[in-house]
């Protein structure tokens, strides 16, 4: 798991699961699928300022307990707390400190990780702080009041925190980047394939798929590998005696799905037809990245209004991919086919870039300050808690509202349009998934106030 992890330890009854739904508020469980005891614990996304992470309740921990669940349960906390870069030690400051809080509390002092003292139900504005200041004496430093039900105290405990969060490091263990050539047959997609292997060393070619079937080829340039997908399928087309059309189609489809990046290769003298339009749809329902080639440059007779021209009505025939680049090309002469490769990188960059919580917010409160959501005729107004991007490749925003209705597709474009002008993704379709919250339960992070619990 990518992101830094905190175990929420205690005894059972003292407001563990109260707290970490303040924490995590609805945000869905990460479901491991792992054998033996992990399998027991939930983690769920948190974020408190710009730092994610995962919370873990280890369940109810007692170690005077003499039933058959004790082992377990202490192997539970071990478990968490190994993997834990900081925990939380939730108590019940109505009853205060007891033996079994002692003898936790001695367990952890000896575990290699940061632990904060989090002293619950402290909610009264007089005895919370006396109530806290009991718990000095389990020698782990300062006890924190709080209160999970009302929230009250829990910012400070959280500031203090993330200190001991490490930031998240994307971790670059696969850096090729798979393209798939697409088009119409005769748009030139073999000639373009051509070009890039004889401008570039190719390094491998070709690279035996899991079936004879499926052959990649590998090449380099400027030190980033490309893997150009089912080139077989580019080359071999032509001896196909059986329904070209069908085969490749289908063909054309597996490739996009195993793509960072497909180039869409159109023919300049054909324009934008149906067809180009179906694989374009295509691309944005399977999440790739995205380069328009426009191919045969050299056999269009041109004027100085010609690529204007045709840019125009690029954008009216395929309006639906205006965040993808086009370049206009000749495979034949290879002009500025290794221009190409300059898009594709950017794209592939787009595709699986990722976005604080932090940033995220801020430019929904940003976008919400210029255009409040609309209201409905019964006068409710929609309302944006907070969004957070929930995954990359491509990228994907939950926002959290208060009635995903009330967003209607104009409001819901003008999100779009305001995260790409101030975040870019330029090359890459993005998502926005609109989820319903109860107010109840929304207490983290809203953009409508401070962020604060
Ligand atoms: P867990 O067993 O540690 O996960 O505890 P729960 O979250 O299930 O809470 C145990 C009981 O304590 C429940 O009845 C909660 O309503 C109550 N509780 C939790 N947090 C607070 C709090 O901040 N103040 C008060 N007064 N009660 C709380
Ligand atoms: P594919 O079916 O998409 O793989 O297309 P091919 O690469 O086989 O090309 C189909 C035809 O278009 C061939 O006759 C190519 O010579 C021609 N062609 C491909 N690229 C270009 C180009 O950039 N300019 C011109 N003028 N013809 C091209």
């Amino acid at each position: 798991m990518a992101l830094p992890i905190v175990a929420i330890i205690g005894r059972p009854n003292v407001g563990k699961s109260t707290f970490v739904n303040r924490l995590a508020g609805d945000q869905t469980a990460i479901v491991h699928d792992e054998p033996g005891v992990t399998r027991d614990r939930t983690y769920r996304p948190a974020f408190w300022s710009d730092k994610e992470f995962v919370v873990v309740d280890t369940g109810g921990l007692v170690f005077n307990d003499d039933t058959e669940f004790l082992p377990l349960i202490r192997q539970q906390a071990m478990v968490a707390l190994a993997e834990a870069c900081a925990a939380i030690f939730v108590v019940d400051g109505q009853t205060g400190p007891n033996p079994a809080d002692e003898e936790v509390a001695s367990w952890l002092r000896q575990q290699p990780v940061p632990v904060l003292l989090a002293v619950n139900k402290c909610e009264s504005p007089d005895h919370g702080i006396i109530q806290a200041s009991e718990f000095w004496e389990l020698g782990l430093g300062e006890p924190y009041p709080i209160s999970a039900i009302h929230g009250s105290g829990t910012g400070d405990l959280l500031d203090e925190l993330i200190k001991h969060i490490p930031e998240v490091v994307e971790t670059e263990e696969n850096t090729e980047i798979k393209i798939a050539i697409i088009g119409r047959p005769n748009v030139g997609k073999s000639s373009l394939l051509n070009s890039f292997v004889g401008e570039e060393r190719a390094i491998v070619s070709p690279i035996s798929g899991t079936t004879r079937d499926t052959i990649d080829t590998v090449i380099e340039h400027e030190g980033q590998t490309y893997r150009l997908i089912d080139t077989a399928g580019i080359r071999k087309k032509k001896h196909i005696e059986y329904g070209t059309e069908f085969f490749s189609i289908n063909r054309a489809f597996k490739a996009i799905r195993r793509a960072d990046v497909v180039l869409l290769v159109l023919d300049a003298l054909d324009g934008v037809t149906e067809q180009d339009q179906k694989l374009a749809g295509r691309i944005i329902d399977e999440g790739r990245a995205c380069v328009i080639v426009v191919n045969k440059w050299d056999a269009v007779e041109k004027d100085s209004y010609t690529i204007y021209d045709y840019e125009k009505s690029l954008e009216a025939r395929l309006h639906f991919t205006e965040w993808a680049s086009t370049i206009f090309v000749s495979a034949v002469t290879g002009q500025r086919v290794t221009k190409i490769l300059e898009l594709v990188d950017k794209a592939a960059e787009s595709h699986k870039r990722r976005v604080t919580t932090s940033v995220v917010n801020e430019v929904l409160t940003d976008a919400v300050s210029w255009h409040s959501p609309p209201t409905t005729r019964g006068g409710r107004q929609g309302k944006i808690y907070y969004g957070t991007q929930v995954s990359s490749q491509p990228p994907t925003f939950a926002l959290f509202v208060n009635e995903a209705k009330r967003f209607n597709d104009n409001y819901r474009r003008y999100i779009e349009r305001q995260f790409r002008k101030q975040l870019g993704f330029d090359g890459t379709p993005i998502r926005i998934l609109w989820r319903s919250k109860k107010v109840r339960d929304m207490e983290v992070g809203s953009v409508n106030r401070a962020t604060r619990v």
